[in-house]
């Protein structure tokens, strides 16, 4: 991957740890070259971190990266939760706003041509999708709902060859919250539709083979 690309990704705000991007990185090519010309799609950018990795495989496989997240937070970003940050609060309307951080990552980066960001609710979004993905990379909200509600809505979308990534699973409880494990992870593997391709931290590669 592009030095300097790694190092926008490795200096923004976010939850990739640097070992998990790498492999999503990789995870994106490889899609690239099982689905020529489609795009990736990303539920759950934040402040643009995982973007950055997508983005700089988008560049080199000459495609785009669809970045869908409404940059309201998810349930655990919220005051008084664990994974609150009070400095992305919008003063105006107290609620937390990671628009302007994504787009200031995403323009530090110099990626503007590769990544297209599309506010708004991911199942919204998911209701009116109709192209087929190279690679979908799910790490949004991580309670039990959203994340189902991103399994049904989106996964369909993969097309055959390509890949879903899922961030977040955790197979043991005792390493942290099971939604993306039980909602997403798991009922793709069950389908029969999907097939485990590489795990690396809490990052599980799938591909689609049916
Ligand atoms: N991928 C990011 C972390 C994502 S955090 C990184 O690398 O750092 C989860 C994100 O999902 C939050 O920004 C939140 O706003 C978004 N999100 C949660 N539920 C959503 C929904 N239903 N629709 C759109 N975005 C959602
Ligand atoms: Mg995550």
């Amino acid at each position: 991957m592009d030095a300097a690309l790694r190092s926008h990704a490795l200096a923004a705000k976010g939850f990739m740890p640097p070992d998990e991007g790498d492999a999503l990185y990789d995870a994106a090519i490889a899609a690239a070259r099982a689905v020529p010309g489609a795009p990736y799609l990303e539920v759950g950018s934040y402040c643009g971190r995982s973007t950055v990795w997508l983005g700089a495989a988008a560049r080199a496989a000459g495609t785009v990266v669809f970045a869908v997240d409404h940059h309201h937070g998810s349930a655990e970003n919220q005051a008084g939760w664990e994974h609150h940050d009070p400095t992305l609060v919008d003063p105006r309307t107290g609620r937390m706003d990671t628009l302007p951080l994504f787009r200031a990552t995403i323009d530090d980066a110099g990626l503007e041509h590769e990544v297209i960001a599309v506010v708004g609710r991911s199942p919204a979004v998911a209701r009116h999708w109709r192209t087929p993905l190279a690679l979908l990379f799910i790490d949004g909200g991580h309670g039990e709902e959203p994340a189902r509600a991103d399994y049904l809505g989106w996964t369909p979308h993969v097309a055959v060859g390509g890949s879903l990534a899922i961030h977040d699973v955790f197979p043991d409880p005792a390493d942290g919250g099971r939604p993306p494990y039980e909602e997403i992870f798991r009922p793709a593997l069950e389908s029969g539709r999907f097939r485990l391709r590489s795990a690396t931290g809490s990052l599980r590669v799938l591909q689609r083979v049916d």
